[in-house]
């Protein structure tokens, strides 16, 4: 009831109202912005700023000019729901080569706003509200709040953290009569955790015995090292059906402002997912989707991928070295861009704390370990990314040796 229409009808001057204008339960009481301060603070400074997750290496030639044709050719309108058939085919194309996973492009791809809007669709399509996700810790902080946002309940299985192996005692004790879904993370932000193919296979075996969706974020799946594989659990016996590939370019490009993601499933999930995909984004946008097709079937048979391993190995190298020599020791990642290093040595209570120590020294901004687990754990911890251009890595770790 409004507020003046109860004054009027109780006659109360002061009525026992709630007032209209709150925010919804969902809503957090506090936004967090540790990271955004970070940065700001960062930039205030003059640092380098190794925190957020934004790859600023250059894009790909063939996107950008396949992007700003399709604005000149007139492709600026909305697309199909689920993208444009010159993207679907590329990225069926793709998924052929790297992942070994027949998709069809027609009834089996969805084009998404980012692996964020395909994660956020295919919960909306596949769960409801109280069903148990399992995922494991240290998690990705927009997995955690992404359930959350639909009261989905995510149940975190801890990863040794030693080496990130999984406790699968501790995992399948974890699952309850609720468990709908795994959400899987490979290669891990932040761990930088590449899952084994006998990991995943125990994986598909749970998911199959307890009839489980298995969510599978692949969006550093080329962001490999030292010869490792990346294995799509949806290649395994039997889980085709149950398995929901996510991935996208927004990292593999350098295009994380692009917005271009896509999910992969069996073709009775797709309409639902796409349903609610159109009615948060529409489509993802239109000369943008153009741009990464030309790009896909530009790189589709060069050295592209293989030298994207290359070049973030080589940058991983350096930054270890680095942390190394300022005795904050890295937990060395097999894959994706991140390093989780020990802090222990920097002066503070929390990783926070730690971090603003270490943007004081020596002018770096990294994100508090804190940010990826429960309450009290990673306050030891920082993250670091090395998705940099060479010469701010650079400086980096000559500022981090200064440390020393
Ligand atoms: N998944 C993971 C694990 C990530 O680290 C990120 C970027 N921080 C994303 C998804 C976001 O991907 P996109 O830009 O495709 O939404």
């Amino acid at each position: 009831m409004h507020p003046e229409i109860a004054l009027e009808a109780t006659g109360n001057a002061m009525p026992d109202v709630k007032p209209a204008l709150q925010l919804s339960e969902l809503s957090p009481a506090i936004i967090q912005s540790e990271i955004r301060a970070m940065s700001v603070e960062c930039d205030r400074v003059g640092g380098i700023n190794l925190a957020q997750g934004i790859c600023d290496t250059r894009l790909p030639d063939a996107a950008a000019a396949g992007a700003i044709a399709a604005i000149e050719d007139g492709h600026n309108i909305y697309t199909r729901l689920d993208g444009i058939a010159p993207l679907r085919e590329a990225i069926a194309v793709k998924m052929a080569q790297h992942n070994y996973l027949a998709v069809d492009p027609h009834s089996e791809l969805l084009v998404t706003n980012g692996a964020t809007g395909a994660l956020h669709a295919a919960c909306l399509a596949l769960l409801n509200p109280g069903d148990e996700v399992l995922l494991f810790e240290p998690f990705y902080g927009y997995h955690v709040s992404t359930l959350l946002s639909q009261r989905l309940v995510p149940v975190i299985v801890p990863l040794d953290d030693a080496d990130w192996t999984i406790d699968f005692d501790r995992l399948r004790d974890a699952m309850t009569s609720r468990t709908r879904a795994i959400l899987l993370n490979s290669p891990a932000n932040p761990s930088g955790k590449v899952f084994t193919r006998g990991e995943l296979a125990r994986i598909a075996e749970l998911a199959t015995e307890h009839d489980l969706f298995v969510f599978s974020d692949e969006i550093y799946e080329h962001f490999l090292f030292d010869g490792r594989e990346h294995v799509s659990p949806a290649t395994l016996p039997g889980m085709a059906e149950r398995c929901i590939t996510i991935s996208g370019l927004s990292k593999t490009f350098s295009i994380t402002g692009w917005r271009i993601g896509y999910l992969a499933a069996a073709a009775r999930w797709l309409p639902a997912i796409g349903y609610f995909h159109d009615l948060t984004y529409v489509c993802s946008p239109a000369p943008l989707q153009y741009g990464a097709a030309a790009a896909l079937r530009a790189l589709e048979s060069t050295s592209f991928y293989t030298d994207l391993r290359g070049e973030y190995e080589r940058k991983r190298d350096l930054l270890c070295a680095a942390l190394t020599c300022a005795e904050l020791v890295p937990f060395v990642p097999q894959g994706a861009y991140y390093i989780l290093a020990d802090a222990t040595r920097l002066q503070g209570a929390t990783a926070s704390e730690k971090a603003r120590t270490l943007l004081r020294q020596c002018g770096i901004a990294t994100v508090p370990g804190s940010a990826f687990y429960r309450a009290g754990g990673g306050s030891n911890l920082l993250r670091f990314c090395f998705g940099k251009k060479d010469p701010d890595l650079h400086r980096a770790c000559e500022a981090l040796e200064q440390l020393a």
